[in-house]
């Protein structure tokens, strides 16, 4: 692809983009035409307090840099997504991308995390991509199209020490987003989430500085705006970036084993001598390994044990 991935006449909003990687998305978005909604609350790394600095310096940033159309929203997504929304109508008289980026960090090991630490970050990440996305729905579903990029983590995928709470809300949105993604498809409306690793103020004291030097936020917009233009089909799926590193993740399931369910021999027992075949990854005569992207993935391994 030779020609420049163009979004003008596009209109993007996106949250949490006063600073780390959601600014380096809006500057991206607004050099490529697009019109931007900068959303930010300005608060802490814990979600403390707000200043509206953080998005207006970005609005300025684009304009100076682009001559680029971008507005500010300062409101929070857990409290009032659909302003976000309204603004971008406002603004700019309509709306084709989400990037649900807005994110804060509570973390404390599991013995010691109490329901704020748990809820406020559930809110932030989860309910507050669930009020955009659904206050972006019907619009995107008049117009007959929409991109919706969702944030998740390698924390949500694979779990993190002192992280339980942020990783349930990643892990959230990846069903979230599976689910929204087989509603819009017929509007066109696709849903991706991306999994990236960056420089930002949430990394830049747990990962060590040999590391975060190859980490630039810039490293991660390019997927963004991919999976964000009108010219790509891909949805329904995840990506994790990283350093100039793109790969897809999918879900396995092993090849599995099938039990006769006579009472006799569908025991507990039996679990336990078939075990290393329940969790064998390789093809089997009868049996492949697969990829499910849909629960109606299972009929096939239904219809199967029911011929026993
Ligand atoms: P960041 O702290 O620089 O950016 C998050 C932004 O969200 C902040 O500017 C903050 O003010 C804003 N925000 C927080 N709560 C908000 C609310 N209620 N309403 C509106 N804005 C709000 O961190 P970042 O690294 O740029 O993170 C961006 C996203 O990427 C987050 O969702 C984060 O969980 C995710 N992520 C980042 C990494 C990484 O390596 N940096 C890894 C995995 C996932």
């Amino acid at each position: 692809m030779s020609d420049k991935l163009s979004f003008k006449g596009r209109v993007v909003v996106i949250t949490g983009a006063g600073g780390g990687l959601g600014r380096v998305y809006a500057l991206e978005f607004a050099k490529r035409g697009a019109s931007v909604v900068v959303n930010d609350l300005g608060g802490s790394l814990g979600g403390e307090g707000n200043n509206m600095r953080a998005a207006d310096v970005v609005v300025s940033e684009i304009q100076e840099k682009f001559k680029a159309k971008a507005v500010a929203n300062h409101d929070s997504v857990t409290d009032n997504a659909e302003g976000i929304v309204q603004t971008a109508l406002d603004s700019f008289g309509r709306l084709d991308v989400i990037v649900n980026n807005a994110g804060i960090l509570r973390d404390s090991s599991f013995l010691k995390m109490q329901d704020p630490a748990f809820g406020a970050v559930i809110d932030v990440h989860l309910t507050g991509a669930f009020k955009l996305t659904k206050a972006a729905w019907p619009h995107f579903r008049r117009q007959n199209f929409g991109r919706i990029i969702n944030t998740c983590s390698p924390a949500g995928l694979y779990g993190n020490f002192g992280q339980a709470n942020y990783s349930a809300a990643k892990l959230g949105l990846v069903g979230f987003s599976e689910s929204i993604a087989k509603e819009g498809y017929k509007n066109n409306i696709n849903v991706n989430c991306i999994v990236p690793l960056a420089r930002s103020r949430m990394t830049e004291k747990v990962i060590p500085p040999h590391i975060l030097k190859n980490l630039a936020p810039e490293k991660i917009a390019p997927m963004v705006i991919y999976l964000s233009h009108e010219s790509t089909k891909v949805t329904n799926s995840i990506f994790e970036l990283a350093a100039g590193f793109y790969s897809q993740v999918r879900w396995e399931r092993s090849s599995g084993q099938i039990f006769n369910p006579d009472p006799k021999s569908f025991t507990a027992e039996a679990i336990f001598d078939q075990w290393s075949s329940i969790v064998d990854y390789k093809d089997k005569t009868f049996n492949k390994v697969t990829h499910p992207t849909q629960l109606s993935d299972y009929n096939a391994l239904i219809t199967k044990a029911r011929q026993l």
